[in-house]
């Protein structure tokens, strides 16, 4: 039988920072944070977004050296979200050869050959009504959807883009994102799928920066219902049955139990959005003095790979990356 008080003290691997830190079980390194940007066209370009303070709009310029800092850091990878010049109803700037993603990762992967180089690949950043897909009798149609936005990772690809990234929440568009990319002589590029995205409240700062929010409705009728577990699970298992070679929850915070039951149930890398909402509550309650902003980022961070996380993105990238190197 396991020994109990007082011949077990829990307390005695606690004693001193050397011991706990022998005992540790979770440890956060840069090398499993991917950092979020957002290209915009121009030169010179740095906004920063009023709901996410840190966090900019950057011409192309700009990103090559956000991402150089960030690979100064020993931060791997960037995620490029892209704001448009120009919106309209099928969202063509997503998958035209010259859009602002298509630019910004030419940009990066010449400044910067070996940073890791992931795509958002969606439509709502460059739709006029800003849904997932194109609105046909008022609704979001899945398969004209899928087409383009099959269509936006391939053009991505062509520019050199390492990963992308779908996460619009469409049925098949993993299949058809693989084929495309396979037909299109891309067969080496690995696709992270937003496999169990939820709809969000989260999301929210987002949604200014990306200047991505819907025009009419919401986006519950293809993202899923944050009650819904079990249903998260069969998203991903289809996710990977169309050929995902990374999966990912999102958002982190809310879905840990998703995260560690993905975990338990699946073993390709998972990945996990810390998404803005999650990022601008730290951020707002560490400005007021309510709570420490680094230590509370760092548990949170903790928190996500702990639930079973490969691979975290996150707003902090860079300001975790510098404190684990303190
Ligand atoms: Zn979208």
């Amino acid at each position: 039988m396991a020994a109990t008080y007082p011949i077990l003290r829990m307390r005695r691997l606690r004693k001193t920072e050397a011991v706990r830190q022998l005992v540790r079980e979770t440890a956060l390194s840069p090398q499993d944070f991917i950092y979020p940007m957002f290209v915009t066209h121009g030169k010179g370009v740095r906004r920063e977004i009023s709901a996410m303070p840190g966090c900019y709009h950057l011409s192309p310029d700009e990103a090559v050296r956000e991402a150089q800092e960030a690979q100064s850091l020993g931060i791997p990878a960037v995620l490029l979200f892209g704001i448009p010049a120009q919106k309209d109803g099928v969202g063509s700037e997503a998958y035209a050869e010259n859009g602002i993603v298509q630019q910004a990762v030419r940009a990066i992967k010449g400044a910067l050959p070996e940073m890791v180089v992931v795509t958002d690949v969606c439509l709502c950043e460059y739709t006029d009504h800003g849904h997932c897909g194109v609105i046909v009798d008022g609704h979001v149609e899945n398969d004209r959807s899928v087409e383009l936005i099959a269509k936006a990772a391939v053009s991505h690809a062509k520019a050199g883009a390492d990963i992308v990234a779908p996460s619009d929440m469409m049925d098949g568009r993993v299949g058809a994102i693989r084929k495309a990319l396979d037909a299109g002589g891309q067969s080496n590029v690995p696709i992270m799928s937003y496999a169990a995205k939820y709809a969000s409240a989260f999301f929210g700062p987002f949604r200014e920066a990306a200047g991505s929010t819907p025009q009419f409705g919401d986006r519950r009728g293809y993202q899923m219902d944050p009650a819904n577990a079990r249903e998260a699970l069969r998203e991903i298992e289809l996710d990977i049955s169309e050929g995902a070679d990374i999966i990912m929850v999102k958002p982190a915070l809310a879905y840990l139990d998703i995260i560690a039951r993905a975990r338990q149930r699946f073993d390709l890398p998972i990945a996990a959005y810390n998404v803005s909402g999650e990022y601008s509550m730290l951020k707002a309650a560490a400005r007021n003095g309510w709570l420490d902003e680094r230590r509370s980022v760092m548990e949170t961070l903790t928190s996500i790979k702990r639930a079973g996380a490969d691979i975290i993105i996150t707003y902090h990238a860079k300001d975790a990356a510098r404190w684990l190197r303190e």
